[in-house]
């Protein structure tokens, strides 16, 4: 699994230490944080079982996760770009 600094800190639950929830790569769930952030541990009831179910996930069930979620966000540029052709268009 890739490393950044987001994985070492940052927490899918509780967001961007660095304040950059738009670009963490843990936050939007584009990587799987390396450890349980420090509102983690205090907070034990949801990310003890984020964790757990993380555990028997295997890497082709992640794999199928994200190409779902990358083939929703092709569609939405797609749906982007054409409403911004058709804003051209309009004026
Ligand atoms: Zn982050
Ligand atoms: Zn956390």
């Amino acid at each position: 699994m890739k490393k950044t600094p987001h994985t070492e800190h940052c927490c899918s639950i509780h967001g961007c230490k660095y304040g950059e929830d738009s670009v963490c790569e843990v936050k939007n769930e584009i990587l799987l944080q390396s450890f349980p952030c420090d509102l983690c541990i205090k907070d034990t009831r949801s990310t003890k079982k984020m964790f757990d179910d993380r555990q028997g996930v295997t890497p082709e069930e992640i794999e199928q996760k994200f190409s779902y979620r990358i083939r929703n966000m092709e569609k939405q540029i797609q749906e982007l770009y054409r409403l911004v052709n058709q804003l051209r268009c309009n004026k």
